[in-house]
């Protein structure tokens, strides 16, 4: 049986550790972190996700921001909204929560923040800086994995990694993380996707193999190396009428015979996702400590 890498208590740790970092700077005086979200329409997912984002802040001793806007605004109103929370020195960093309203440009948004502000990464700055393995705020998810790989002391340099999809969010950041020359990294990538031809046999000489496609339970024994370490980024929601809520949590990876072949695993829940907020908020204490930009 695999070793389970256990994203809840590591997030909890990385929270912990903020919140040690958060009292030190009240004790000095200095700036207390502030993190701005802006919050466009009525999606119930992206509210919950904003929700758990806001009250992540407040458990540590950050500030925070929720601004919600109606679904109506227009593109130049949101562009004016993003331009004076870059324009205030009291917020360090500042998220627009995805997805928008369709008549509003994603590109032109992400594109509005700041790079010194941008904690999520998503902007052509960050991205190009990660790339160049420059100092960057690396997007929440990837490095909420990578944070998970160097924890849990799992060897990159040398091994074959495969990536499954090619997202912006998570498979393209995560294959330049790992192919870059540093710890976890220096890995050989193989990035795959829809197009990708052979998968199951590219994915049987993975050393690590971190999984990112949106697929229910894609990833089957057969397809995984003996001794993998598999990283499941996956959600999805099935129904299970013996839960109380009458649903339950599953991945991309098919957990209980996966975990019988490889050496470590990430569970759902419980792995990657808990990773996400934590990053947020150490990308956020970065930003008041201008550990980024200077
Ligand atoms: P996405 O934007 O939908 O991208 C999916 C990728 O998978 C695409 O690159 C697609 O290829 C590829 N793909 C689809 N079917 C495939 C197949 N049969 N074989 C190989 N590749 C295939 O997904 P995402 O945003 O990266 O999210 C992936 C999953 O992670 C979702 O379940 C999402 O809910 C979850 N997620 C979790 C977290 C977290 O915090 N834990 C964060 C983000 C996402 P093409 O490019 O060719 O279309």
């Amino acid at each position: 049986m695999a070793t389970i890498i256990d994203g809840k208590k590591t997030s909890q740790d990385i929270k912990n550790e903020i919140a040690t970092r958060v009292a030190e700077i009240k004790t000095e005086g200095g700036k207390i972190p502030h993190l701005a979200a802006i919050l466009v329409g009525n999606d119930g997912a992206s509210q919950t996700y904003v929700g758990a984002k806001v009250k992540a802040c407040h458990e540590i001793g950050f500030e925070s921001t929720l601004v919600r806007l109606d679904e109506t605004i227009s593109e130049e109103e949101l562009l004016a909204k993003v331009e004076e929370i870059n324009a205030n020195p009291d917020i360090d960093g500042l998220i627009v929560q995805l997805p928008l309203p369709k008549h509003i440009s994603v590109e032109k948004v992400t594109d509005k923040i700041k790079p010194e502000k941008d904690v999520d990464g998503f902007t052509p700055s960050n991205v190009g800086r990660m790339a160049l393995n420059w100092p960057a705020y690396v997007a929440a998810t990837p490095y909420g994995i990578v944070e998970l790989l160097k924890r849990y002391n799992i060897e990159t340099s040398g091994k074959h990694c495969v990536v499954i999809g090619r997202s912006h969010i998570v498979g393209s950041p995560m294959s330049i993380l790992m192919a870059r020359n540093g710890y976890p990294g220096n890995a050989t990538v193989t990035l795959t996707h829809s197009r990708t031809q052979n998968l199951k046999e590219i994915a049987q000489t993975a050393d690590i193999l971190i999984v990112a496609l949106g697929k229910p339970e894609f990833v089957t024994a057969d397809m995984v190396k003996p001794g993998a370490v598999v990283i499941d980024v996956g959600i999805h929601r099935v129904e299970d009428a013996s839960k109380k809520s009458g649903f339950r949590l599953i991945g991309d990876v098919k957990f209980d015979e996966v975990a019988e072949k490889a050496s470590a695993i990430t569970p759902v829940p419980g792995g990657v996702g808990p990773m996400t907020i934590a990053s947020l908020l150490y990308n956020t204490l970065l930003a008041a400590e201008k550990k980024v930009y200077g």
